[in-house]
């Protein structure tokens, strides 16, 4: 026992210190193509130094290639890490979905969102940005931090917020006795005061960002998926808490009077948008609120909905009905100016596949150089890490994918990643 518990050691000494090794190592990557966000072009032939996690310089040619491990991408097409801005590492959706909330421990759903994790890391997505979960999500944030489990780089809303019967609140559809009467600790608010005080909540658990769910929601157990959810008085409370904390705040929302609500109220990003008015992305325009799509979200529940027993019944009409829209407000928004990040809500469809928003942004209208950036500049940017994040540039966190195609001619290559490195460390060569 001693021996093994020796021999345990020593293996593992030796896992931490060629780790180390390796990261202090430089790499020189063979770019044969290299995404330039400044241009939103690929430019030829770049060599990408690499040092302490972190892009040391960019050089034109491969006459002089520094010293190091090289990695040779000369035959691909290499871009910064992709970001989503709106999953569920907890969970996918299935027909079991409902019943697993009392199936499943915490300590199950934690095994099951490291698997999500590595599978959406190696889908090219280096950066997620988790809007909702039960709080496992913060604990894989900080995992995923300290290099405990591979994943990408997560900022987590914890558990999110609603209003009593609300498209977040935990305990809808449950028999009347286990219902309870949820609060602000569980993300269930009715006032200003509880408002802000949930936010802090989050801010106390880990929480990096606030999610909140300001009309109804196609999944939840409720009938309404449109209307308004919160008042004036509690968005402001939501997010005055938030902005104190410096935390970026992100509504879900269908129905356009809700997200009205939430851009004049001040948040950041409206979450799905699926009957967005002309109105309320003039306002968004205006305030330079951001826009995250999810059209895989509604491409997902439309084809779902027609399987019988795939959702519950109060599911079906939303899921048909909203789901629908999507695509066709992306278009409008799009062409409008409407700032847009990349956002999956992957959760819903399964985790890994996140890469078909790009297709589906480019069939509804949009130039695959602008769904490119939409998933790395403008992703960064809404989440305010945009000077060390998105872009394959000296000083920047080397955070970089690749493919062995041109995306700008044929957008589905992007579901085919054959490179991941994150943070200078190499998860993924299939060269
Ligand atoms: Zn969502």
């Amino acid at each position: 026992m001693r021996n093994r518990l020796f021999s345990f050691v020593a293996v593992m000494s030796v896992v931490v210190l060629a780790s180390i090794a390796v990261h202090a190592q430089t790499i020189v990557i063979k770019a044969g193509h290299m995404f330039d966000t400044q241009s939103a072009e690929f430019v030829k032939n770049r060599l990408i130094v690499i040092k302490d996690g972190k892009i040391e310089k960019i050089e034109k040619g491969f006459s002089n290639v520094p010293e190091g491990e090289v990695i040779d991408l000369s035959n691909s097409w290499v871009l910064p890490g992709f970001m989503d801005a709106h999953v569920h590492l907890e969970s996918e959706s299935s027909p079991d979905f409902y019943l697993n909330r009392f199936r499943k421990n915490k300590a199950d759903v934690a095994y099951d969102a490291a698997v999500y994790a590595k599978r959406t890391l190696l889908a090219g997505f280096t950066t997620v940005r988790d809007l909702g979960g039960s709080g496992v999500n913060t604990s894989l944030s900080k995992a995923v931090a300290l290099g405990k489990v591979p994943g990408p780089r997560i900022f987590s809303a914890g558990k999110s917020i609603a209003t009593t019967g609300g498209h977040a609140d935990p305990t809808n559809g449950y028999r009347e006795d286990l219902m309870g009467d949820p609060g602000p600790r569980e993300g269930v608010i009715n006032s200003r005061d509880e408002a802000r005080k949930a936010v802090r909540q989050r801010y106390k658990n880990g929480a990096q960002v606030i999610k909140i769910t300001v009309t109804g929601g196609v999944l939840s157990l409720a009938r309404n998926g449109m209307a308004p959810q919160f008042t004036m008085d509690e968005l402001e409370g939501i997010i005055e808490a938030a902005k104190d904390l410096e935390m970026i705040t992100a509504a879900h929302a269908h129905g356009a009077e809700g997200m009205k609500r939430a851009v004049l109220a001040g948040i950041t990003s409206i979450e799905h948008g699926s009957l967005m008015t002309e109105e309320v992305m003039d306002l968004m325009i205006e305030r330079g609120t951001y826009y995250v799509p999810t059209l895989m979200a509604g491409d997902f529940v439309v084809e779902k909905a027609s399987i019988p027993g795939f959702y519950p019944p109060v599911v079906v009409p939303k899921a048909l009905y909203v789901g629908a829209q999507m695509k066709g407000t992306f278009a409008k928004a799009y062409k409008k100016g409407v700032k847009i990040a990349f956002g999956t809500d992957s959760g819903v469809s399964p985790h890994g596949h996140n890469a078909k928003e790009f297709q589906l942004m480019v069939e509804a209208g949009m130039s695959p150089q602008d769904a490119i950036l939409s998933a790395t500049l403008e992703t960064a940017k809404l989440l305010r890490i945009d000077n060390e994040l998105g872009q394959i540039r000296q000083g920047y966190i080397a955070d970089i994918v690749a493919v062995k195609s041109d995306p700008l001619k044929d957008i589905k290559t992007l579901q085919d990643v054959s490179f991941v490195m994150k943070e200078g460390v190499v998860f993924k060569n299939d060269q």
